[in-house]
């Protein structure tokens, strides 16, 4: 019997993006976590190189980043050189992603909610739609072959909405505070900018307790939300999960 071909190694199943280095650990880490325990393949896009921050040099967060992506397992991490707190959706980001997406061809893409109070993650959400739409365009040339992915997703941990649905990150809530606080720069306690973030033991108990309240919607421990925009669809009424009353 002939052997069935396997997809390469190095298929890209699901790609989160975001704006900037530190926003997937925070919305979406525990998921890629879990997914890559399932032997699921991700990858991480960031639309900047976070120049503006208060705090850290572009070249550290570089690092940190690279750090942070190897704790969650992701197989590819790259970041764009929109300009941090100016991420627009203009004609010519949207071809950066779509470049992105050919490449890495991902069939389930994470983004931002589209509701947010920094504007560079509102406008992450719009940029990252309409990018995965024109990718799949034979017409929009960028050297590689089209490519639309399946499913889009949004990270809705900082959105005022109710979640279409939660993941279970219950297994990985600390593996993802490790990659979260990867970010020295950013989360080690220091003066710099000291009025402006919270201390490091502030954010562990802030972002456990959000995983939390998530998890508690779904009777997990910890969970992170998201949002599709597609209802969904069931086959077996019986094998729906969590318990009603
Ligand atoms: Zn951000």
């Amino acid at each position: 019997m002939a052997e069935q071909p396997i997809a390469p190694a190095s298929a890209t199943e699901v790609l989160a993006i975001a704006a900037h280095r530190d926003d997937v650990e925070q919305t979406c880490g525990g998921t890629l976590l879990r997914m890559h325990s399932m032997g699921v393949s991700t990858a991480i896009l960031d639309l900047t190189q976070g120049e503006a921050g208060t705090r850290g040099s572009a070249t550290e967060r570089a690092a940190e980043a690279t750090e942070a992506a190897r704790i969650l397992g992701a197989g590819w991490r790259e970041a764009l050189d929109i300009p941090d707190g100016r991420v627009e959706n203009t004609w010519e980001n949207r071809l950066k992603v779509v470049e992105v997406l050919r490449r890495v061809r991902p069939r389930v893409v994470i983004l931002p909610y589209w509701v947010a109070r920094h504007p560079d993650h509102a406008t992450a959400a719009t940029l990252g739609y309409e990018a995965c739409f024109l990718s799949g365009l034979a017409k929009i040339e960028t050297g590689t072959a089209p490519h639309r992915p399946f499913k889009i997703v949004y990270a809705s941990l900082y959105a005022d909405v109710r979640p279409s649905f939660v993941v279970d990150i219950t297994a990985f809530i600390e593996d993802r505070h490790r990659a979260l606080m990867a970010y020295h720069s950013q989360y080690a306690n220091q003066s710099a900018g000291s009025g402006l973030f919270v201390p490091e033991e502030e954010i562990r108990e802030r972002t456990f307790a959000e995983a939390r309240h998530y998890g508690a919607l779904a009777g997990v421990r910890y969970a992170e939300p998201f949002v599709q925009k597609e209802v969904g669809l069931v086959d077996d009424l019986t094998l729906i999960p969590v318990q009603s009353l």
